[in-house]
């Protein structure tokens, strides 16, 4: 058996896993890495053709964004993976097809991907590429999952993974049986803060912004956090901890709210339960408002919440938002997730006094908050997770920076065989 990574390798980005052992192949995830630039998987020249199964982990860009171009580059690969990433892989191609930058597909190639995807339920068992295949939650996303492959051997990849699960997943499946594990560690050398001080942080910092009659932006990636934050603010208000203002949803965030609904039966039980068992859908709550592009600046008028994308200030609506409530320092900026070197994100993180924003200067004397709620697992739960694996003996370490991934393989080492493979390395199982 055979591991090559052709993307994801001592990099957040472009995943994409060939797994091969005589007749069987099978590539795990298919993404692009976003940033200044968008980089490409490094596939070898004629080797798209080549590929006729792709499974997918969850619908995050940096695992699915390039499954539209294998299809218009002439590949034909089934695609297999739970209904919700299928529905969101559709939302999030269409988007990155409108708005990003060089792209090679078109419509039609999303819609060609879109058709060529083939859904399983969580556990339920189905052959790809010659190997027998189960997909367990991940806890990350809505319908994120772990692929399990068995053929001469056992094989677990994580895709992106979060143990602790949330206002609406379970955390990732954990005990399993594998030989190998292919395993995430973007932050494998840092400990996560509790989601509860971050919790409890964000409503402080919202309470004190209303009160003081300014308006709150929460910038949000579109898939994820953006749902649970929504989420949040929904229940917190509905109790009363939090002061009833409109909870403005905009841009991407919200279309991936509908497939949320739409797909609630991913989430965990007691979620759907409330909503199929009640007339209490917290989807549809009153505190909800969408405005209509010509209506932005009407939002401005009264302390609200906004939370809108794009999560690191790259583009989207929360750029429109950001320019119009800047000037008052009654107002606020929540920073909720990662933001990459270069983004305006992190540049006001760093203490920027102004960004530019369609070509004009915009000066920043809004109040600027920042905490963590992340999809990812933190450097001791990933260790519990990979020794809770039963009968596992090799651990192949992907999806961080060098540094993550050292920091994890040293302790691991001390129990497995650990490799932090290069990129177009050849790992024997
Ligand atoms: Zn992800
Ligand atoms: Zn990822």
């Amino acid at each position: 058996m055979k591991f090559i990574a052709y993307g994801g390798a001592r990099e957040v980005g472009r995943s994409a896993f060939w797994l091969t052992e005589k007749k069987r192949q099978i590539l795990l995830d298919c993404g692009v890495k976003l940033g200044e630039k968008v980089e490409d998987p490094q596939f070898p020249e004629g080797f798209e053709k080549k590929i006729k199964d792709v499974a997918i982990t969850h619908a995050h860009l940096d695992h699915s964004g390039y499954l539209a171009s294998l299809v218009a580059h002439g590949a034909k690969p089934v695609m297999y993976g739970i209904k919700a990433t299928k529905d969101l892989v559709g939302i999030l191609l269409a988007d990155y097809q409108r708005i990003g930058k060089d792209i090679d597909f078109d419509e039609r190639d999303v819609s060609e991907a879109i058709r060529r995807f083939h859904t399983y339920q969580f556990k339920e068992k189905f052959r790809a590429g010659g190997y027998e295949v189960r997909l367990y939650n991940a806890g990350h996303i809505l319908g994120s999952a772990m692929i399990h492959l068995e053929g001469e051997k056992k094989v677990l990849y994580t895709g992106d993974i979060s143990t602790r699960g949330t206002r609406l997943l379970d955390g990732c499946e954990r005990d399993l049986r594998a030989d190998v594990l292919i395993m995430e560690g973007t932050y494998g050398d840092e400990e996560l803060p509790g989601t509860r001080e971050s919790i409890a942080k964000l409503i402080k910092e919202i309470k004190e912004t209303i009160k003081e009659g300014g308006h709150v932006i929460i910038p949000s990636f579109s898939v994820g956090r953006g749902q649970e934050i929504l989420l949040l603010l929904e229940s917190y208000m509905k109790s009363g901890a939090l002061p009833h203002v409109k909870i403005y949803m905009d841009g991407m965030v919200r279309k991936a709210m509908k497939i949320y609904r739409q797909n609630i039966i991913y989430a965990k039980e007691e979620v759907q339960k409330r909503i199929l068992m009640s007339a209490d859908d917290p989807f549809s709550s009153k505190h909800f408002y969408v405005p209509k592009r010509r209506d932005r600046k009407d939002v401005m008028e009264e302390p609200c919440i906004i939370v809108c994308t794009s999560g690191m200030l790259s583009g989207g609506p929360v750029l429109t938002y950001l320019k119009e409530l800047s000037w008052n320092p009654k107002n606020k900026i929540i920073f909720t997730g990662y933001q990459a070197e270069g983004t305006r994100g992190r540049k006001i993180l760093d203490g920027a006094k102004s960004v530019e924003i369609d070509e004009n200067e915009v000066k920043l004397k809004l109040k600027i908050a920042e905490l963590r709620l992340s999809g990812h697992a933190g450097k001791s739960e990933l260790l519990q997770f990979a020794h809770g694996i039963k009968g596992l003996k090799k651990i192949i370490l992907v999806h961080g920076d060098e540094k993550s991934l050292e920091a994890m393989a040293e302790p691991l080492e001390k129990k497995y065989e650990v490799v932090v493979p290069r990129m177009l390395e050849e790992v024997k199982i």
